[in-house]
């Protein structure tokens, strides 16, 4: 029996009926949840239609199966049967039939690239398309994909040599700006996977290496000329006669939103209460891993819950609030720190929250759309956080106050239900004291009748109180995170207050 109550979620506001990205939220119908979908799909039931055959499915046929009662979609050159899903879709039935008898990969990618759809249709699975994309088998080199003219000069390149008991992998990224959070690097059982980030672009060395090599990988950056190394130490001193066998997509240099997810199994070391119902997760990376998630940019963890596979996203935060100005904080690359709400319906946060210190759990690389440059180039910054909305601003806040000399104001405005809510009060409330250009101001929507501070909800009136320029041209920027319908409310008030959509970032998966 899976311990989870049916009609408790999905919850008017729970993630699986909000799109992210201000899109659409569809409210499902009772008894139409993820975890009614798993339980579904577990009970043998036939999903496809075809009795579990896999069959080779022509475009003809393909576009025979658009309607809501006969709907197959293809993705990345699978073909499902998502007919028994369309009331289980949180973004909706019409949502889903703007894929119906085509192929729906772009779309998909565009919305939620994400979702592990192999996992959550995995019972709807009705074959491939008859002619598939041409793959490059393993171990030849493919031809480096690029994308247009523009990209093509831009693209890197990478060379190898090695010592007696070095291989060092020198990819020339042809970026003046190289810096630690471009290069993200994991090396599991021979499998070395270096990613370089340039713009929305990504390059990619992939090899099944010839040798075993010792599990710590240096990663060295000259930033200035755009060079990234790869350090790995050979198991045994022996000559490699070649670097190994090229992956599918090694040596490739494509959309970023085109390269599907890398995940790493990361040890949970620590779990303690920031709330009565949050905790501050500390994940370790694996040493073979070289991973900085950037300001703003959130990662995906992974879980298998009853059988399948639910990924949700998180946005890691530090592990406490430095006072100290003066030097901004050592990156410190074997962690990742992850502030979490539990909810007591939570399909995800449950299944968390029972993991045990040493258990391991998949985290994606990071994603999202933030640029410290929107920080450096402002006057004025303003964050509008609503609960656990909190976790993109604990680092833009350390950020902005150790390395942006030009802000003037740097004001926190925090909306909870109860005081008891508030997350990390106290560090908000030390820092407030100790720099002068910081507020903080708390806004509370459930106070007790012992609250004397703000109440009330996100508002055009709270918000021309809070969210003023300190100079009449000055430039400000707005960062809004929360709940979607907090954020799309925020972004119009902002808007008829006057503020351009410049000046307002939001965050999103
Ligand atoms: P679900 O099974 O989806 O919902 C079940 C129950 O949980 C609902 O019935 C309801 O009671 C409750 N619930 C779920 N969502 C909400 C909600 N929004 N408001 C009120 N009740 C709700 N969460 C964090 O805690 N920390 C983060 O750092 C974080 N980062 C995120 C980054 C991004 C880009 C996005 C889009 C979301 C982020 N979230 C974060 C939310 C997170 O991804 C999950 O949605 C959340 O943990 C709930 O997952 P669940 O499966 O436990 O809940
Ligand atoms: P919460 O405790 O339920 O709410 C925090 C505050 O927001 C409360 O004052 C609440 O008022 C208010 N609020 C909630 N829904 C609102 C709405 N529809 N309109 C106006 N105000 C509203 O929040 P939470 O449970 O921590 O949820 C945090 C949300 O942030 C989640 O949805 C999560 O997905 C999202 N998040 C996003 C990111 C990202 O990067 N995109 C990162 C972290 C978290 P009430 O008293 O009315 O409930």
């Amino acid at each position: 029996m899976l311990n989870v109550p049916p009609q408790a979620f999905p919850a008017p506001s729970s993630q699986q009926r909000v799109a992210a990205g201000g899109r659409a939220k569809v409210p499902l119908k009772p008894g139409r949840s993820l975890m009614d979908w798993i339980r579904l799909t577990k009970s043998g039931r036939d999903l496809t239609g075809l009795k579990g055959r896999l069959i080779e499915v022509t475009e003809d046929e393909l576009a025979k199966h658009n309607k809501k009662e006969d709907c197959w979609i293809c993705i990345r050159g699978f073909v499902y049967n998502v007919t028994p899903y369309m009331e289980y879709h949180p973004g909706g039935e019409d949502e889903l039939m703007k894929a119906a008898g085509a192929d729906g990969t772009d779309l998909f990618d565009q919305v939620h690239r994400w979702v592990n759809y192999e996992s959550m249709l995995k019972e709807c699975l009705v074959g491939r398309m008859a002619v598939k994309p041409i793959a490059a088998p393993k171990g030849m080199l493919p031809e480096k994909k690029v994308l247009g003219a523009s990209a093509r000069d831009l693209t890197p390149s990478y060379d190898w040599f090695q010592t007696d008991s070095l291989i060092t992998i020198v990819i020339y990224t042809k970026q003046k700006d190289m810096n630690a959070e471009l290069v993200i690097v994991d090396c599991q059982d021979k499998r070395l996977r270096g990613e370089i980030i340039v713009d929305d672009h990504s390059y990619l060395v992939e090899v099944d290496l010839d040798h075993a090599v010792q599990e710590d990988v240096a990663v060295n950056i000259a930033e200035k000329v755009g060079k990234v190394e790869i350090i790995l130490k050979k198991k045994d001193n022996i000559h490699w006669k070649m670097l190994g066998q090229a992956l599918e997509s090694h040596n490739t240099f494509i959309k970023r939103t085109e390269r599907g997810l890398f995940y790493r199994k990361c040890k949970l070391v620590s779990k303690t209460e920031v709330t009565h119902d949050t905790k501050l997760l500390c994940l370790m990376l694996p040493r073979s891993t070289h991973l900085c998630v950037p300001i703003g940019q959130h990662v995906y963890l992974k879980q298998t819950i009853a059988g399948t596979e639910v990924v949700k996203p998180y946005t890691p935060v530090l592990p406490f609030l430095p006072l100290d100005f003066k030097e901004p904080p050592r990156h410190d690359g074997a962690h990742v720190y992850l502030m979490i709400k539990i909810y007591s319906c939570g399909l995800f946060t449950q299944a968390l929250d029972h993991l045990q210190i040493g258990d391991y759990i998949s985290v994606s690389n990071p994603e999202g759309n933030f640029k410290k440059s929107q920080v450096q180039t402002s006057e004025d910054l303003f964050l509008l956080a609503a609960g656990t909305g909190f976790t993109p601003m604990v680092k833009l806040l350390n950020f902005a106050l150790t390395e942006v000399g030009c802000l003037r104001t740097v004001r926190l405005i925090f909306f909870n239900k109860t005081e008891d809510d508030i997350l990390w009060r106290n560090q908000l409330e030390q820092l407030a004291l100790k720099s002068e250009r910081f507020e903080v101001q708390f806004i509370l929507s459930q106070p007790t009748k012992d609250w004397v501070g703000k109440q009330g909800k996100i508002s055009s009136s709270l918000l021309s109180e809070f969210v003023k320029r300190s100079r009449k041209d000055s430039k400000v920027l707005i960062c809004i995170c929360g709940p979607t319908p907090f954020t799309e409310q925020g972004v119009q008030y902002l808007k008829d207050l006057g503020y351009s959509q410049e000046e307002i970032h939001t965050f999103t998966a």
